[in-house]
């Protein structure tokens, strides 16, 4: 017996099942899981449950309805409504996936694929119907969809329905079914607005939540890089050349960002596309089936377009852009390590954004890393390795034979070193260019939010650190203690100020400023490189 289909077993769920989540690798239930599903197999009351991204919701629901639903029972048991066309056939291949023996036939529909192929496989006869609500109410409309027989409508993603303005469709939905029905609600978040959805929608529900501090964001290693906004494609493909076997989302902003870099990406030879809500769903479809069979190995994709997506094996998630908040943070992050495997989140910063890092950290009870970016010697010396170590793998394998007689040919002509050389051009110039690699200017790091100030006044004009200080809060009502970083000068000095008071600052010495003379205090030019 399967020690680890036991610690399903105790839900009584059938040996067909424990089968089928044995062979889906499923070792112990996650946390949701152990609350729900005794719940659901068990009780009878409605219920909502709250726990992250890729914690296993769709098995929490979905186990006990493959459980409770009759097979063969010759109408439509379950509605399962999800917010995206993509969540629709997930789900339903999760479920499908788990549900052992049991004759039930599990149907996705959403809007985009052809009426003709839903509904023949709509009167096949079908018990759970999964899809999105504006195509399940035109069934429901056409009659194609009989709903009056279902005792089981869950709503999944809830959160992200009430985002994308669904209830109404929601409400139109429940009222075309029975009365005498359970309502499941599941939600990656629990903001104000879902529960009232839950008092309007719900009966007697019980409430279940799963507490945020969860091990796939502790799995997960997470740094950020300080970078200005026009490094950051560099600062990326840096990134993704350290990393052997890179698989990952790049998370934009927009839908525009998202097509520009996908389309960077592969100008700069990297297998990638791009995901978002412009784009049509046979389209959606082949870029993620590629992205899934790792023929492409970057997505660049919206918020919305990546939620939910269930793709696994994530060695990175990009934060090429900070997100909007510490919850799509954390969704964000969540991709990777998924049940139970470590990955690795990079966000990337400008040095304006610096303090919001520290605010994610505070709110998702997280902690990001601050780490230097490689630098193209570092990058270089990893891939030099990694040919190596390759060259050694045939080796040892003795995965060269077909190429001794050419081998011996040229050694008969030059001598093995020059050879090899020449060899080693031919297959890595490129990859071992320096060229390759666009320069990375260092972002000061002391300097957040803070302005050099350069004052044409030095130590022959008797400039001292009190007369420096004296000087600017004369102008402008400042703690000295924000006065840094002063140097003074035969000539000139210079001070580090926040962006905020500099402005002040050279605003008020601007007006002061007599009529062609050079002004006294303006902003310091970035310092030469050394
Ligand atoms: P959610 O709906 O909470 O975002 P999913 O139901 O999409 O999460 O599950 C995320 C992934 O975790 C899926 O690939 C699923 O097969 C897997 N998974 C779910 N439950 C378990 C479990 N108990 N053990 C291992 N993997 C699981
Ligand atoms: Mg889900």
């Amino acid at each position: 017996m399967n020690p680890t289909s036991d610690l399903f077993r105790k839900f009584g769920l059938g040996e067909d099942i424990l089968a089928a989540l044995a062979r889906k690798g499923f070792e112990e239930p996650s946390p949701i899981q152990e609350k729900t599903i005794p719940m659901l197999l068990e009780g009878k009351t409605d219920l909502i449950a709250q726990a992250q991204t890729g914690t296993g919701k769709t098995a929490a629901f979905g186990l006990p309805l493959i459980e409770l639903l009759k097979p063969r029972a010759g109408h439509v048991q379950a509605l399962v409504l999800t917010p995206t066309r993509e969540l629709a056939i997930q789900v339903a291949e999760e479920i499908n996936s788990l549900k052992g023996d049991r004759k039930l036939e599990i149907v996705p529909i959403y809007g985009g694929q052809a009426f003709s192929e839903q509904l023949r496989r709509l009167k096949r006869g079908v018990d759970i119907v999964v899809g999105t609500p504006g195509r399940v109410i035109d069934h429901i409309n056409r009659k194609t969809l009989k709903v009056g027989g279902i005792s089981h409508m869950i709503l999944d993603e809830a959160d992200e329905m009430l985002n994308m303005g669904f209830i109404e469709d929601v409400e139109t939905i429940l009222e075309a079914t029975p009365q005498e029905k359970r309502v499941l609600m599941f939600s990656a978040t629990m903001p104000d607005r879902i529960r009232n959805l839950a008092e309007r929608f719900l009966r007697d529900y019980k409430l279940i939540t799963v507490a945020k501090e969860n091990p796939t964001v502790a799995l997960t290693d997470q740094i950020y890089f300080e970078v200005a906004e026009r490094d950051k494609f560099e600062a990326l493909c840096r990134i993704i050349d350290m990393e052997p076997d890179f698989y990952g989302l790049i998370f934009m902003r927009t839908r525009v960002e998202t097509e520009t870099m996908g389309n960077r990406l592969v100008s700069r030879g990297y297998s990638a596309s791009f995901l978002h809500g412009d784009i049509s769903q046979a389209q959606r479809l082949n870029i993620l089936e590629s992205f899934r069979r790792k023929r492409i190995n970057i997505l660049a994709a919206t918020d919305v377009a990546a939620r939910g997506l269930d793709i696994q094996d994530l060695t990175h998630v990009i934060n090429f852009a900070l997100p909007h908040d510490p919850e799509s943070y954390v969704h964000r992050i969540g991709r990777t390590g998924r049940a139970g495997k470590g990955g690795t989140a990079i966000t990337f910063v400008t040095p304006s954004e610096y303090r919001k890092i520290g605010f994610i950290e505070r709110v998702a009870r997280t902690e990001i890393r601050r780490e230097k970016l490689p630098s193209v010697q570092d990058i270089i010396e990893l891939k030099t390795r990694r040919i190596q170590d390759g060259i050694e793998e045939i080796i040892g394998k003795e995965d060269y034979i077909k190429y001794i007689p050419l081998a011996d040919k040229l050694l008969g002509e030059t001598d093995p070193l020059t050879i090899l050389a020449s060899m080693l051009k031919l297959s890595f110039q490129d990859e071992l260019d320096e060229s390759n690699y666009n320069e990375i200017r260092k972002p000061a790091p002391e300097n957040h939010g803070k302005a050099r100030l350069f004052i044409a006044k030095g130590k022959v004009d008797g400039m001292t650190l009190k007369g420096i200080l004296d000087l600017i809060r004369s102008k402008v009502k400042i703690d000295s203690r924000q006065i840094r970083d002063i140097q003074i000068y035969e000539r000139f000095s210079f001070v580090n100020v926040p962006l905020a008071e500099a402005e002040q600052i050279l605003t008020t010495f601007r007006k002061t400023q007599r009529k062609g003379k050079p002004p006294l205090v303006v902003k310091a030019k970035p310092a030469r490189k050394k």
